[in-house]
């Protein structure tokens, strides 16, 4: 399972979902299947293909722990007893893409889904992944530039981070039409100003604003 397929490679050898017997190895990073949220992806009905192959893919070690549900030494000087991250249980299963939709998507009746204005919940380990994936589409897409600290706290230990982070820069294309927003305007930041193309939201310009409409009260440190 440790083999990343080639793109293109037919889905169908996908694992299952089930911790198989190799859940004892250290964390692999990305496992086999395709990439999740690859530019191949065309509006929402791709979306929603990303998204039923995330939930294919098989269950992983805790990045933490490494699979062993035990706390680190630092973990356990702030009173753990258990992992913090997987509260123990030594795997993740793999992401609900179809759930995570259904809680940052909104339909408002229009014939095109957009990314939902206000923040989904956040408490559970699912949630968290919701989370992560509208606060990353928000900010490649534009919505809001400043960096997503918040969101890569809440999923810290995940190992399916990359695929999530994949599959927010596909929400991204798909609800804001592009997913370079925030990489233009920190490249600008960080290089001087240099000519960038014409219609990408304002959040990509160098004078432009760094959100776009409202941002949730708990990420307000991340505009210190
Ligand atoms: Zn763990």
């Amino acid at each position: 399972m440790n083999t990343r397929m080639t793109p293109g490679t037919t889905p169908d050898a996908a694992p299952d979902s089930a911790p198989d017997t190799t859940a004892t190895a250290a964390p692999t990073g990305p496992a086999a299947g395709e990439p999740v949220g690859s530019t191949t992806l065309r509006g929402e009905a791709g979306l929603l293909a990303a998204a039923q192959q995330l939930g294919r893919l098989a269950a992983r070690p805790c990045a933490r722990c490494g699979a062993t549900g035990a706390p680190s030494a630092e973990d356990r000087r702030f009173g753990a007893r258990v992992c913090p991250r997987c509260d123990g249980v030594a795997h993740f299963p793999a992401p609900d893409g179809v759930a995570i939709l259904r809680a940052i998507l909104s339909s408002r009746g229009r014939s095109r889904a957009a990314l939902r204005t206000s923040a989904p919940a956040n408490r559970s380990r699912a949630e968290c992944r919701a989370y992560f994936v509208w606060r990353l589409a928000r900010f490649h897409g534009g919505v809001d530039v400043s960096m997503p600290a918040l969101a890569a706290t809440l999923v810290s230990g995940d190992p399916f981070v990359t695929e999530l982070h994949a599959f927010a820069e596909a929400v991204a294309r798909v609800t804001c039409g592009t997913d370079l927003a925030a990489a233009f305007r920190w490249f600008g930041a960080l290089h001087g100003d240099a000519p960038l193309p014409a219609g990408l939201p304002a959040t990509a310009y160098p004078a432009g604003p760094v959100v776009l409409g409202d941002k949730p009260e708990a990420e307000a440190l991340e505009l210190v």
